[in-house]
């Protein structure tokens, strides 16, 4: 539950590794601002020698001094070095390569290697010594090296935060990248082995969150893409239950399927929706509730899938009057109580679609104005692509 939304959890908040990422912030206000009254007082009695990143916890340090180191050590994960000239970035020990995984090399391919990332530049060009990367680094390596963008212009080398795209710490980013490494390190655990990002349908969860559906229904698809909504084949599984059997039909399993598509009450309300929906619904073949819904989401229009889902939940509801209070609802019943809940999300979703093409900004409040007489106006812009191997610069002067 503790996992974010589209990780497939609840997205409550891990409070120890928020507080972890909090501490991180401490620690990356204490590296960016050294002159800070608190920065100095720390390094006085803490780290008089050196810099805070190679702060050591110490002998009796105090309880701020030991939350902060713990922040430091979670800084180090995400903090990477902006090539300038290359002369203060050691290549084998300072994360420099801004790609995922490590941020600095993974071997050399020859006994005696450089040590300073400022051999590896061409100060007269500012470029890199390309067969010189290649001769010292692996493939992988050398490709990311060779991708950094280096400045014509003298520039400082600098500390900047990689999980951020403008380089400036922040708790949400260093959250989420601590939430990450735990879920690797549960999956290399439990055995579950790597898996790309999109093998963990991050995107399909998102679309799940973003249905215009009542939390409670959204909820419900939660848990059933979990497979753990309480029907009798899941109360089984965790000894709840002495049968899997359906407690409505006397179906030999009761499974996620059984109870909302093929038992026959469910199929009696099926029956009453349109025909199109029911053969769509009698053709998919699909066993995993998950993939069943990521179908819903992504492949069935949003109007029928809205349809669908409501429908479904409906059904569980009544599955469950009947087998907890013995209350039995037609199947016309359950039909015309997800309609008119459908009606209803209808209207609440076009009056808001209603208020936010209200809310939307003039378009005169950001035109351009011209500058008074004898002034110009420069705008400029500059963006460099996600390789970071081309970039662009762009300005307009005008005057009227
Ligand atoms: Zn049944």
């Amino acid at each position: 539950m503790v996992r974010p939304k589209y990780m497939g959890g609840l997205g409550f908040r891990d409070i120890e590794i928020f507080n972890l990422a909090l501490l991180a912030r401490q620690a990356w206000r204490l590296l960016i601002n050294p002159n800070s009254l608190c920065a100095q007082i720390l390094k006085a009695v803490y780290f008089p020698s050196g810099d805070i990143l190679r702060a050591q916890v110490g002998n009796n340090p105090s309880k701020t001094w030991r939350a902060i180191c713990d922040g430091i050590e979670v800084l180090k994960q995400g903090l990477i070095k902006r090539i300038g000239d290359g002369d203060s970035t050691h290549i084998w020990n300072c994360n420099w390569i801004p790609r995922t995984g490590m941020f600095t090399p993974i071997a050399s391919k020859v006994a005696n290697p450089p040590s300073r990332v400022c051999e590896l530049i061409d100060h007269t060009s500012m470029s890199w010594k390309s067969e010189e990367v290649r001769k010292y680094f692996l493939e992988i390596d050398s490709e990311a090296i060779l991708q950094i963008p280096l400045s014509m212009r003298k520039q400082e080398e600098c500390w900047a935060w990689h999980h951020e795209r403008n380089g400036l710490f922040s708790v949400r980013s260093a959250y989420r990248m601590l939430i990450e490494a735990k879920r690797r390190r549960e999956d290399y655990f439990e055995g579950r082995g790597s898996c790309s990002d999109a093998g963990r349908n991050y995107k399909e969860w998102k679309q799940l969150w973003k249905l215009k559906l009542p939390s409670k229904i959204k909820v419900f698809c939660w848990r059933l893409a979990l497979d753990s909504i309480p029907t009798a084949s899941v109360l089984k599984r965790k000894n709840l239950a002495a049968t899997p059997e359906c407690k409505i039909c006397g179906a030999e399993d009761d499974t996620w399927d059984h109870s909302l598509l093929r038992c026959t009450m469910s199929r009696c309300v099926w029956a009453l929706l349109d025909e199109d929906l029911s053969e769509l619904l009698a053709s998919l073949r699909i066993v995993d509730p998950k993939q069943w819904l990521f179908f819903m989401c992504s492949n069935v229009p949003q109007a029928e899938s809205t349809h669908i889902l409501v429908t479904c939940w409906a059904i569980w509801n009544a599955r469950r009057k009947f087998i907890h209070e013995g209350i039995m609802q037609s199947p016309f019943s359950i039909m015309t109580m997800a309609k008119r809940l459908i009606e209803e999300l209808e209207f609440v979703n076009r009056a808001q679609f209603k208020e936010t093409s209200k809310c939307q900004p003039r378009l005169g409040s950001q035109c351009w104005r011209a500058p008074e007489s004898g002034f110009s106006k420069l705008k400029t812009d500059a963006a460099v692509s996600k390789s970071g191997s081309h970039g662009a610069v762009a300005a307009v002067c005008r005057d009227n």
